[in-house]
C-alpha cells in the first residue's frame, strides 16, 4: 500500500499548534481596558484601509428555528485573520444555554493555517461595548455627566460597566421597553458606585449627555424630539436589516459615525434614514478616521454626534488575538497540535 504520509513535506507532517481559550477562561483573561484597545486599533486600521471585514453570512438554517452564520476579515497591521461562528439558538434557554452562541478560529496569515480557536459569548459583549465606549472618548463631550441608557437585557450592563471609564458620568437614567428588567441597570450601576434612576424617554432625553440604546426593537423607542443639542448617542442594538431603535430623523440632525459605512447603511441605525432620503453613505463617516486624525469628530458642543454600531467581525478577532496573548503570556493556554 502507498504510505501518502512518506510523500508529505516534513513540515506538514510536523502539524501546527493551535491554542484554545475555553469559554470558562475569558472572563479571568479578558478586560475592559483589553477589548477597548483591541477595538480601538482595528477600527483604526478599517479607516486606513488596512485591514477589511469580508462579506457576512447569515442564515435561516431550517433547523432549532436556529440563525447561523460568519463573520471574517483580515486585519494586515495585525495580522488578525479568521472569522467569528455563531448566531441565535431560540431554544438554548430552556436548555440552560446561552441563545447567543459564538465561536471565534484564528489562522496564521503566513500559512493559512490555524493557530487559535476561542469561545466567542463573552468576547462579543466585550468587543460591542468596548465600540460604544470608544465612540464616547472620541465624541462624546468632555463635560458628560449624565448616561441614558435604553435597553436592559443582557449587553446593557457590558454597555455601562464600558461607558462610564469615559467620562466622568455621576449619574446613570434609564428606560426599558419591559419595565421589569431595569433591575439590570439598577444593580449595575450601584456596582460603579453610582446612582440609578429609572426614567421616561423624555426624562431620559432631556437629563443625558450620553445616551446608548441596546435593544432589539423594531421601531423607534427614542424619537428625534426627544434628544437635545450637545448630546452624543451609541446606537448598538440595531445588526439587523428592520430593526431600529431611533427616529430616523434624528440621523439627518446628528453627525453620524459608524465602524463600517456598508453595514450602517444596509442593516444598521441608518438603513431608515437611507431609505427615507434624510440621509446617505457619504454623510457618514468611519470612527476610525477620528481616531486616525483625518476627520475632527464632534465640532461643537451644540452638535448631536452619534454612533451607529453594527458589530463587525475585526471586532471579534482583534478581541480573540488579544485574549490568545493574554493566555499565552500567563500560561494557561491549552494547546493541541492539529
Ligand atoms: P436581550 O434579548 O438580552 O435584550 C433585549 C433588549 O431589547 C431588552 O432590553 C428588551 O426589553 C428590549 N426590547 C425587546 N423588544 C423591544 C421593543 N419592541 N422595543 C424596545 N425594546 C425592546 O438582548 P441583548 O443580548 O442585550 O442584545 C440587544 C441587542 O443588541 C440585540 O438586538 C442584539 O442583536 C444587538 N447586538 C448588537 C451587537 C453589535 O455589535 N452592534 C452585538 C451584540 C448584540
Amino acid at each position: 500500500m502507498n504510505d501518502l504520509s512518506a510523500q508529505a513535506p516534513k513540515a506538514a507532517q510536523a502539524g501546527n499548534t493551535v491554542t484554545i481559550v475555553p469559554e470558562a477562561e475569558i472572563a479571568g483573561l479578558m478586560t475592559p481596558e483589553a477589548a477597548f484597545d483591541a477595538v480601538e486599533a482595528t477600527f483604526a486600521a478599517m479607516a486606513r484601509g488596512d485591514a477589511y471585514n469580508f462579506p457576512v453570512i447569515r442564515e435561516a438554517i431550517g433547523h432549532a428555528d436556529a440563525l447561523y452564520g460568519f463573520k471574517s476579515g483580515f486585519d494586515r497591521e495585525s495580522l488578525a485573520l479568521g472569522l467569528k461562528s455563531g448566531g441565535y439558538w431560540p431554544g438554548n434557554e430552556a436548555r440552560g444555554l446561552t441563545n447567543h452562541q459564538s465561536t471565534v478560529i484564528l489562522f496564521d496569515a503566513d500559512t493559512g493555517r490555524p493557530s487559535a480557536l476561542v469561545g466567542g459569548n463573552l468576547l462579543t459583549a466585550l468587543r460591542t461595548a468596548a465600540a460604544s465606549a470608544v465612540s464616547i472618548r472620541y465624541l462624546a463631550r468632555q463635560d458628560a455627566k449624565v448616561l441614558g441608557m435604553i435597553g436592559a437585557g443582557h449587553q446593557s450592563a457590558f454597555q455601562m460597566r464600558a461607558a462610564v471609564q469615559q467620562r466622568s458620568f455621576e449619574k446613570v437614567v434609564g428606560w426599558n421597553y419591559h419595565p421589569e428588567m431595569l433591575s439590570r441597570l439598577a444593580d449595575t450601576a450601584a456596582e460603579l458606585g453610582l446612582p440609578f434612576e429609572a426614567v421616561t424617554l423624555e426624562e431620559l432625553g432631556a437629563q443625558a449627555d450620553v445616551i446608548v440604546t441596546i435593544t432589539s426593537s423594531f421601531a423607534p423607542s427614542l424619537l428625534d424630539a426627544h434628544v437635545r443639542p450637545g448630546t452624543h448617542l451609541a446606537c448598538m442594538g440595531t445588526d439587523t436589516k428592520g430593526k431600529q431603535e431611533v427616529e430616523a430623523g434624528l440621523l439627518a440632525r446628528a453627525r453620524v459615525f459608524t465602524d463600517e459605512v456598508a453595514q450602517s447603511v444596509t442593516l444598521g441605525e441608518a438603513q431608515h434614514a437611507v431609505a427615507e432620503g434624510l440621509t446617505s453613505a457619504d454623510d457618514i463617516t468611519q470612527l476610525g478616521a477620528v481616531i486616525n486624525g483625518t476627520h475632527p469628530g464632534r465640532t461643537s458642543d451644540q452638535e448631536i454626534t452619534m454612533f451607529d454600531g453594527t458589530g463587525v467581525g475585526l471586532q471579534d478577532l482583534a478581541v480573540a488575538a488579544a485574549v490568545v496573548r493574554l493566555a499565552r503570556e500567563q500560561g494557561v493556554a491549552s494547546q493541541v497540535v492539529l
